[in-house]
């Protein structure tokens, strides 16, 4: 969590009207956003010199040393781009609150800027979002679904789960653990073989967690490595004693209402940023806003430049 001067804590944004009008300008922004970046001090972000010199329109700084000119955003994710930091607000606005996501069509229009522009900004915001490495605990359900492909087609609740061929050439499967009233982590995986699977619970769950899932193959020697309990699907089996993996379950019904409903596909290439998307939401589901967009730019500032050439490649 970011520290950041409590003058400029915001309580809450309720609505858009409340987060604009704090927002109102470029200026309160860009103070905003540097109480976040430069909380430990001013630096240069082309060679980490401290001594830097701020141009009279307080817009610009220059380097003592390397003598580089840069703004607040150079080496951030909003990188050098002429997006006002206004405009990116609104995208992170947009983006945190809307349950299933906002695709680059609506983000357009709503921030006015080109759809190009948009898709451009979504995917730098998310690259903000990624995955933190802490582990699990407690109480961990595990899954995989899958993306892409037939799927599509398909009725939502009508899960293949072990009952149907699946081609990893069109879908791509997510594996899911979700620490009961905690956070979930999830990962695009090549397969859901036992060795890939359990190398990703090796590294997101803490030794003697209790492990929940269903009768995948892939689980079955995951019991001689921490405490696992599971429930067989195959005959119709979805709880018992409180063995089951019905959290998981919750949150892969919400990343693919934002799948079908608002994104309609996800490129492989990107999939894992857009899974992030939707992780980083769900795990802040019950925190304010106040709190999650300080910790987003906080986010941001951190995550180095990603240019339209990388992501488009
Ligand atoms: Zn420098």
């Amino acid at each position: 969590m970011i520290l950041y001067n409590n003058s400029m804590k915001v309580d809450s944004f309720k609505s858009i009207v409340d987060f604009l009008a704090y927002f109102k300008d470029e200026q309160t922004c860009q103070e905003y956003f540097e109480q976040i970046r430069f909380q430990d001090g001013e630096y240069c972000p082309h060679c980490g010199n401290v001594l830097v010199y701020r141009f009279s329109n307080g817009k610009r700084f220059r380097c003592s040393a390397c003598k580089k000119d840069f703004t607040i955003k150079t080496g951030t994710v909003f990188g050098e781009s002429k997006i006002s930091l206004q405009k990116w607000f609104v995208a992170i606005y947009l983006l945190t609150t809307a349950k299933k996501g906002v695709s680059s069509i609506q983000l357009a229009k709503q921030v006015g800027v080109t759809q190009k522009t948009a898709w451009f900004m979504d995917h730098r915001i998310r690259k903000a979002l990624a995955q933190n490495k802490l582990q699990l605990f407690g109480n961990v359900e595990m899954d995989e679904t899958y993306i892409g492909g037939k799927e599509r087609n398909k009725h939502l609740a009508k899960r293949t789960k072990g009952t149907q061929g699946r081609n990893l050439q069109t879908k791509t499967p997510i594996f899911g653990m979700l620490q009961r009233k905690g956070d979930v982590k999830a990962k695009v995986v090549g397969d859901v073989k036992m060795r890939t699977l359990e190398k990703e619970i090796i590294q997101h769950v803490q030794l003697g967690t209790q492990l929940y899932s269903d009768e995948l193959l892939s689980y079955s020697k995951i019991g001689t490595l921490y405490p696992h309990q599971h429930v067989k699907h195959g005959i119709g089996e979805y709880s018992r004693d409180g063995i089951n993996s019905n959290s998981i379950e919750s949150f892969w019904a919400l990343f693919k209402r934002g799948y079908y409903g608002i994104y309609h596909t996800m490129s492989k290439k990107h999939l894992q940023q857009y899974v992030d998307e939707f992780v980083y939401r769900f795990n802040n589901r019950n925190a304010n806003l106040g709190d999650v967009f300080p910790d987003i730019l906080g986010r941001v500032s951190a995550t180095s430049n990603l240019s339209y050439k990388t992501l488009t490649l």
